[in-house]
């Protein structure tokens, strides 16, 4: 007999399951998909090269206890990860930085923009281009605006499938210029990937004498039951869609095996402004592997279709976080039911922000 029920196997739910079963809890582990490890899930393909199956994830934290427990699962490879942008035919290091100007403009005129940033702000600090746009030197503005036509509006047009004039002027213009050279992605202490890929990590964490895992079994919610659950699914698909769907941006993932070494310059490259795909993603540079061809990944945003697409993130609207807080609400009068994780709470976590967030959730738990 099992004392808690956890829906799902994602870092959500593996990492409460392990908690709550190092407490003594006996933990039943129903997990839909036909694998573990949710959207961190990653296979080798016939080429011998690691692939994230639903995206790339790079896993970063300056959270100490974080990385010591996922520590505990895996030894790392460490890696810092790197991204470009294709601006006007050619690759440009984002975030956007002393480099990405000396790539994009002639000698004289990035040296200009590189001087008045020097001139204005401290070394190695990050400015938001909302800032520059305010700033009274016609430089530093010519500047932001390059960086938001450039570089973010197209991005987040694509992404969140709205026009460039519909984007929240609020929210683009916290877009980052970093006053330096740094073109690491992730400015976090900790940064790397599994050793031996997500998948290992997963099959380690779950792997304890009280966990009973059983795959391809969606959990189906009783109302009518007192057993204590950690619910780690969409909340709408819960209560059977009683309030209507939560809106979910989706992705349509396309890889492909190129018969090269190597196919770009860095492990991704954004594509803000040309074709329909958002970015393409290497794997090679993220994990090492000595094949002559190369595997890569495009991807298409799109909007999430009940039961046919993958709902990847949630929106930020305001109608859409309503429907959210009537589900919540609804989820109140169970008390043994707890929400966990990027579904079931509809936000965006990263890897290190859900294992946190679990780590906090499970302990408090009574076995
Ligand atoms: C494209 C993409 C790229 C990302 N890249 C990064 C990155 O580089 N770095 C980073 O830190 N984070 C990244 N993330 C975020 C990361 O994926 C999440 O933080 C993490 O997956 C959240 O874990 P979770 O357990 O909450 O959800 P999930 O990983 O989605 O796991 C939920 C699991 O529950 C299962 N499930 C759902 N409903 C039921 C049910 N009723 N019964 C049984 N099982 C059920 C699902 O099948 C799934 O396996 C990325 C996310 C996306 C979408």
């Amino acid at each position: 007999m099992a004392d808690v029920i956890i829906a799902g196997a994602g870092l959500a739910g593996s990492v409460s399951a392990r908690v709550l079963a190092e407490k003594g809890a006996h933990v039943l582990v129903l997990e839909e998909r036909s694998h573990i490890g949710g959207n961190c899930y990653d296979v080798l393909s016939p080429e011998g090269i690691r692939v994230h199956q639903y995206g790339p994830h790079l896993f970063h934290t300056s959270n100490e206890d974080v990385w010591d427990f996922l520590s505990r699962f895996t030894q790392w490879t460490p890696y810092e990860h790197k991204v470009k942008a294709h601006i006007n035919g050619v690759n440009a290091p984002l975030p956007f930085n002393f480099n990405s100007l000396r790539v994009l403009f002639p000698p004289q005129e990035a040296q200009k923009f590189i001087d008045a940033l020097l001139g204005h702000y401290a070394p190695n600090t990050k400015v938001a281009i909302l800032e520059l746009k305010q700033h009274p030197n016609p430089l530093l503005q010519k500047l932001a605006d390059f960086v938001y036509e450039k570089v973010f509006v197209g991005y987040t047009a694509k992404q969140w499938g709205i026009r460039p004039e519909e984007l929240d002027g609020a929210v683009t213009a916290r877009v980052p210029v970093f006053v330096g050279e740094d073109d690491r992605y992730f400015n976090d202490t900790f940064q790397a990937v599994p050793k031996e890929g997500y998948a290992k990590l997963f099959e380690n964490l779950l792997n304890h004498p009280n966990i009973t895992l059983k795959l391809a079994t969606p959990f189906v919610f009783d109302p009518a039951s007192s057993m204590r659950v950690i619910y780690t699914g969409m909340l709408d698909r819960l209560f059977d869609y009683c309030y209507g769907e939560l809106p979910y941006r989706s992705i349509h993932l396309e890889f492909e095996t190129i018969n090269k070494i190597w196919f770009q310059d860095a492990a991704t490259v954004n594509y803000p402004n040309d074709y329909d795909f958002t970015r393409i993603t290497e794997f090679k540079h993220i994990h090492a592997a000595k094949s002559q061809k190369t595997v890569i990944l495009k991807e298409f945003p799109c909007l999430h279709v009940k039961n046919k697409t993958e709902p990847y993130y949630p929106f930020f609207t305001q109608n859409a976080q309503a429907l959210y807080a009537c589900y919540a609400n609804h989820a109140k009068q169970y008390p043994n039911l707890l929400l966990l994780g990027r579904l079931a709470e509809y936000k965006y976590y990263d890897m290190d922000d859900v294992v946190e967030k679990a780590l906090q959730t499970a302990t408090r738990v009574e076995k």
